[in-house]
């Protein structure tokens, strides 16, 4: 693309964005809290997953000092189901960060939005593009895959060089004014136009910028590492109309999940699912075992009705659900399934 042609790019995409642009909640709000809500649910989730749990987190946590007010488990409990934890965790720390270190009002300059867990260049300026209006250049995944398909990019999209070729486009590319549209015209033709694997060029805006030649094999990206298998073994004990559950330490961090077991017993499992984890396959499989004679300090017994107001990551909650519908349905079947969902 030549720099003389940004201006009519630009045109040409406005119109489009006009007439096919997504309405989602997150645009309707100049709210840096809520966008920042957003922008952190979507890392790693799709739009579609997102909009239900964006509005309950915000009827939840409707401003950044409820939730640096509210305790960590009802955090991770809003969360549940989303995956990643670690974003909600660095949430809840940036809305304590803003309101110990910025008595509560929001910082409004990208540099100073960066300095926030689990915020990086790109989170930072979709913040200051969208609710402060900042002429600020943003690349994520349909933004980054649109750029490659431009500039016919033979370069991994994920390499240094790659990046700094995205940025730089994206950079050029801005209006001084109303970057906020611009950036979400182009995320928006990123994933309802130029969409992975073959895009629906005769339909798009621009095409007579882009240089791509196969635009099907582009961007480029390092190759997937291969999935390395995991099984797990935990505990299903009840007792008394209750179950023993443990806090976890590790990668569920602070969520409830059924205790671990060492050493699996001969007996089959009650229940056996699978679910990725990073770059693992991870087979879970719990067994029916006896009740311990102490309890270690991260473990506690939790009513079956008081179950749902705690934290569980997914597999788990899906595990204990199957688990206590087949113990109500009075059958004493094994449960399986495949959980397909992040769970970090
Ligand atoms: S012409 Fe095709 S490959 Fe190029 S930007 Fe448009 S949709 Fe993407």
């Amino acid at each position: 693309m030549i720099i003389s042609s940004f201006p009519k790019f630009r045109r040409a995409l406005l119109a489009w964005s006009a007439a096919h642009g997504r309405d989602l909640p997150w645009r309707r709000t100049r709210d840096p809290y809520a966008i920042l809500v957003s922008e952190i649910m979507l890392q790693q989730t799709q739009v579609a997953t997102v909009l239900s749990y964006y509005r309950e987190w915000l009827r939840r946590f409707p401003d950044v000092r409820t939730l640096a007010a509210a305790s960590a488990s009802d955090v991770l409990h809003a969360w549940q189901g989303l995956g990643y934890y670690a974003r909600a965790r660095n949430l809840h720390a940036a809305a304590k960060i803003i309101v110990e270190q910025h008595r509560g009002t929001f910082p409004t300059s990208a540099e100073e939005i960066r300095k926030l867990p689990g915020v990086g260049r790109y989170t930072a300026n979709a913040v200051a593009t969208f609710a402060f209006d900042h002429s600020l250049p943003i690349v994520e995944a349909n933004t980054a895959r649109l750029l490659a398909r431009l500039l016919n990019l033979q370069l991994r999209i994920d390499s240094t060089a790659g990046q700094q070729h995205l940025w730089s486009l994206a950079t050029g590319l801005l209006p001084r004014h109303n970057a906020g549209t611009h950036n979400s015209a182009l995320m928006d033709l990123g994933a309802l136009i130029c969409t992975p694997g073959q895009p629906n060029c005769p339909a798009c805006p621009v095409r007579e910028f882009c240089t791509a030649v196969h635009p099907a094999k582009l961007p480029l990206k390092k190759p997937r590492t291969e999935l390395k298998q995991l099984t797990e073994h935990h505990s299903y004990i009840r007792r008394n109309g209750s179950i023993l559950l443990e806090q976890s330490t590790d990668r569920w961090r602070g969520m409830w999940i059924f205790p671990r077991l060492a050493n699996p017993p001969a007996a089959a499992p009650l229940h056996q699912s699978h679910f990725p984890f990073t770059h693992h396959r991870v087979a879970l499989r719990i067994f029916k075992t006896k009740a311990p004679r102490g309890m270690a300090a991260n473990q506690k017994w939790t009513k079956v009705e008081e179950v749902e107001q705690i934290a569980m990551p997914s597999p788990h909650r899906r595990a204990l659900r199957e688990l206590l519908a087949a113990s109500a349905a009075g059958s004493c079947r094994n449960t399986s399934s495949y959980v397909n969902f992040n769970t970090r």
